[in-house]
């Protein structure tokens, strides 16, 4: 189950622009779009990793 941690995250947009298939901005922050489990998608990990407060858990 991916996760974004909304109190970490500083909004940076990095993870949306790396894997938009699974990431939205929200109110500044970074939302995962709809609910079923994305862990599989391979950007996941690279948006992950790309995090600058490691907010996105996978
Ligand atoms: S990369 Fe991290 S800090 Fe930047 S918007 Fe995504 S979750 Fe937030």
């Amino acid at each position: 189950m991916v996760s974004v941690n909304k109190e970490t995250c500083i909004g940076c947009g990095a993870c949306t622009a790396i894997c938009e298939q699974v990431f939205e901005m929200k109110d500044g922050k970074a939302s995962i779009k709809k609910s079923q489990d994305k862990s599989k998608i391979p950007c996941v990990k690279e948006a992950a990793d790309a995090c600058p407060v490691n907010a996105i858990k996978v």
